[in-house]
């Protein structure tokens, strides 16, 4: 099969699907690797890298198989080649019109979203790999926005407590939030509703924040969190407060799947911060955890900072295009033969999980 590697055009967007050393595997295995002119530039990758890799350059949409990180858009779906495969991040939760236009056109399209998230697929979970990126990055833009050190100094000038940092939502990305700054020399806590993630907290050297809000366990179906109840969540945001205006930074992750993101810190809760605190929201494309958070802004209220990037994954490009490269190099394995080959067996519970463009009679 030929696999086609495409420039990403998305605002900001730095990734690439398929790094030069997964296309040489995917050669010395038999297949041909097409990829867009400047794909990898953002993350550091040449054309000539692709080449000497042995992949051609040139038109990527009319592979067989079409990689990519970000959902395409109506123009470029309409280049894709009708029953050919596309894998990416394609939102199928919110990109209605984009996944109608993929399956007007034959396309069989696979979102690592969908992938479910069992043993088996975990070197192809993409949620991960990218979640943790994203975590060490908003502890480091957390120390850079805030104007403390992280560590405790002792100097001839006096001494320096450290930083608290305070995470809320401790998933893959909270826990790398937490592990991060805990290297930068910060006191850190993490909080969370599923009670089974305090150890995982702990094991980062955090405190763990035990709130005493919930009825029953946060815990929900697949390792995720549930819906709280209102009364729940009232309890949870006055407590929450107090917590909050302790700390110099707060790190929000907690998603619940197919909700709007929680609200955990209000208003209220921000302006009683010390001047100079930060919040950096991660969750801002589920509509933030932060009353005062504007997606992909900085917003600056009675001196404290709440910051919501909306591309953290792609300031890491090199890394995160790495790690996402393997997660779809072992996709790949489901939907090519040992010669390289496109294979498509959708009885396979990975594969039929992510399909988004599948009929009924094809799931069943
Ligand atoms: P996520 O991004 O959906 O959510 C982030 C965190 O927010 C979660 O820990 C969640 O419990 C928390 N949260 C939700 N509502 C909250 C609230 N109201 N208050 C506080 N916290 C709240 O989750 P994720 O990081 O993608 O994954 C969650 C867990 O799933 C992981 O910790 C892991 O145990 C499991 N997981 C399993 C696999 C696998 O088996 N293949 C892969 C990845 C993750």
């Amino acid at each position: 099969a030929r696999i086609g590697v495409v420039a990403e055009t998305a605002p900001a967007e730095r990734r690439v699907a398929l790094v030069p050393a997964h296309v040489e595997r995917l050669v010395r295995q038999g297949a041909r690797v097409v990829c867009q002119p400047g794909a990898g530039a953002g993350a550091c990758h040449g054309d000539d890298d692709y080449e000497q890799a042995g992949a051609e350059i040139g038109d990527a949409w009319s592979a067989d198989v079409v990689l990519t990180v970000n959902p395409p858009g109506l123009t470029d779906i309409d280049r894709l080649s009708r029953g050919a495969v596309l894998i990416g991040f394609l939102a199928p939760a919110t990109n209605t019109d984009g996944i109608a236009a993929l399956r007007k056109a034959g396309v069989h399209a696979f979102a690592v979203e969908s992938v479910p998230r069992i043993s088996r697929a975990q070197s192809m979970d993409a949620l991960s790999s990218q979640a943790g990126v994203a975590g060490y990055r908003a502890a480091l833009l957390a120390a850079d926005r805030l104007p403390r050190f992280f560590p405790m100094l002792t100097t001839a000038a006096g001494t320096v407590p450290p930083a608290s940092v305070l995470v809320l939502g401790a998933g893959v990305a909270g826990l790398q939030a937490l592990a991060t700054a805990k290297r930068l020399g910060a006191r850190t806590t993490g909080y969370d509703v599923r009670p089974e993630v305090a150890d995982q907290v702990r094991s980062v050297g955090a405190a763990w924040l035990d709130l005493d809000v919930l009825d029953t366990s946060g815990s929900g179906t697949g390792g995720y969190a549930r819906e709280l109840s209102e009364a729940e969540r009232a309890r949870q945001q006055e407590r929450l407060s107090e917590a909050v205006t302790r700390a110099d930074v707060v790190i929000t992750t907690a998603l619940v799947p197919g909700r709007r993101a929680p609200t955990l810190v209000t208003a209220e809760a921000v302006r009683a911060m010390r001047p100079g605190s930060v919040v950096v929201d991660l969750a801002g494309e589920a509509g933030g955890n932060c009353e005062l958070t504007v997606p992909g802004e900085d917003v600056v209220v009675h001196d404290v900072t709440v910051c919501a990037p909306l591309d953290l994954p792609s300031r890491g490009a090199v890394h995160a295009s790495e790690l996402y490269s393997r997660n779809l190099l072992e996709l790949l394995e489901l939907v090519l033969d040992d010669e390289g080959r496109l294979s498509l067996d959708m009885s396979d519970e990975i594969l039929a999980g992510a399909c988004v463009t599948a009929t009924d009679e094809e799931v069943d």
